[in-house]
């Protein structure tokens, strides 16, 4: 690739910083200019559902940097300021505000939304959505005075929020239209787990239900009439069922996208001066058969980091084991390997004591791990992983995991 002296980044979230930071790390010494449509300076996403919401850190606690690191780097971060048109052929970003800036390469990470409730009342004051930083703001300042929340979806957003109202004394029913929490991401075990512990703080679950309308009074939300015909009174709803990636502009510019903007592993898109990655990025994965798109901060960071390494003429393939956490309450799960589909869940330790795990295995092949409040063993897990893949032997069967007294550090010698 030819030295690039104009590098423009669309996104100023985690991986609008984390390219832009990589790059100065890798000695880049061109121009850097951030684009983003939100009003802050990068922060970190994650706690808006968990500490943000307790009030245990603040609007500047989730701030990935100050303002005088972009400064000092030389990196030009340009918020309130939406990008309306990539024109490929010209090589410039076509600004809301009129301007347009040139660039050498185009990296896209504009990330993902949240995915709308085609419902009647989905529009009421009090309904919300938690995915950035003026959503968390509304929310944790109207929580003090909320008595009953309604949560849409079962998933980490979702169980997250539901843990943190429910902390401050808040009624709090979730509504899943499945039949157990975290389904897409969590063995069944792990599922009930959860389900256990919420319900025995309070929370009410109702999965295999929808919701047929939401209802309220001179434009406030007052309660959620779900498709099994109950109307559950609540103050706030939140709704969460997913996000859809953000890829138009891409799609327009004529690169090729398909749920994600398509890039090989070295986080080129179909155009060879624009690159994409994090959430709205579908890319090759070595733990998968088909090339995935994750949402999670290690997959946008490692990505970040191997697009700032081709861009400085060191290319290397995007090997990044996956992993994922979540925290809801004081529960905290962590997840490694992409363990779904898989036929064989072995539990390691007992649930009854809050901390365990479990792992899963396909064709007797182990696939990854799931733990709660268990963090070295964890640990453990991701490095065992990692060489399996890299050597391509099996690192642990189905009875060693299920064996509390096999030491798991024993395999790595
Ligand atoms: C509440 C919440 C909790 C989470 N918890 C966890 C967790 O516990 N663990 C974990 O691993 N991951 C978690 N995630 C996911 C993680 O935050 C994301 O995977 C990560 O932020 C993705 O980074 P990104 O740079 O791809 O996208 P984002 O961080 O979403 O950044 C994309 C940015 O691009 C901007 N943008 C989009 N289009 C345009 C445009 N046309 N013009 C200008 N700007 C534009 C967006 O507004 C946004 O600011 C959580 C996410 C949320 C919302």
């Amino acid at each position: 690739m030819s030295e690039i002296a104009n590098l423009v980044i669309l996104g100023t979230g985690q991986g609008g910083f984390q390219l832009a930071m990589s790059l100065r790390e890798e000695g880049f010494a061109g121009r850097i200019v951030m684009v983003g449509d939100e009003a802050s300076l990068p922060y970190q996403r994650p706690p808006l559902s968990k500490a943000f919401l307790s009030g245990a850190v603040d609007e500047e606690g989730v701030q990935l940097r100050p303002a005088a690191f972009f400064a000092e780097n030389r990196i030009d971060v340009r918020v309130s300021t939406r990008a309306v048109r990539i024109d490929a052929e010209q090589r410039r970003l076509l600004l809301e505000n009129g301007e347009s800036l040139a660039y050498d390469h185009l990296a896209i990470a504009t990330g993902a939304r949240n995915r709308l409730l085609p419902v009647i009342g989905a529009d009421l004051e009090g309904v919300m959505r938690l995915r950035d930083m003026a959503e968390a703001v509304y929310i944790r300042d109207v929580l003090p005075r909320v008595r009953r929340a309604v949560v849409i979806g079962a998933g980490f957003i979702g169980l997250e929020f539901a843990a943190s109202a429910r902390a401050k004394g808040i009624e709090v029913t979730v509504i899943e239209a499945g039949p157990r929490p975290m389904a897409r991401a969590i063995s069944q075990t792990m599922s009930d787990f959860f389900t256990a512990q919420h319900t025995a703080k309070g929370i009410t679950l109702r999965f295999q239900d929808g919701v047929s309308r939401i209802v309220g009074e001179a434009g406030r939300v007052t309660g959620v009439e779900t498709t099994s015909g109950e109307l559950i009174g609540a103050d706030l709803v939140l709704i969460g069922i997913g996000v859809l990636p953000n890829v138009e502009l891409a799609l327009e510019a004529g690169i090729a996208v398909q749920d994600g903007i398509l890039v090989d592993e070295f986080m080129a898109t179909s155009d060879p001066h624009i690159s994409a990655y994090g959430d709205c990025a579908r890319a090759p994965n070595r733990y998968s058969p088909a090339p995935l798109r994750l949402e999670s901060v290690q997959n946008t960071v490692d990505q970040a980091r191997c697009l700032a390494q081709r861009l400085v003429g060191k290319p290397t393939p995007y090997i990044a084991l996956p992993w994922f956490w979540s925290e809801q309450g004081s529960l905290k799960l962590q997840m490694v390997g992409l363990t779904t589909p898989h036929d064989e869940a072995v539990l390691r330790g007992d649930p009854a004591s809050g901390a365990f795990s479990v792992f899963c295995f396909r064709d007797g092949r182990w696939l990854g791990a799931e733990s709660v409040n268990r963090v070295p063993e964890h640990m453990l897990a991701r490095r065992l992983l990692a060489r399996q893949f890299s050597t391509g032997e099996a690192m642990l069967s189905p009875a060693q995991a299920a064996d509390v007294g096999f030491d798991l550090k024993s395999l790595l010698t």
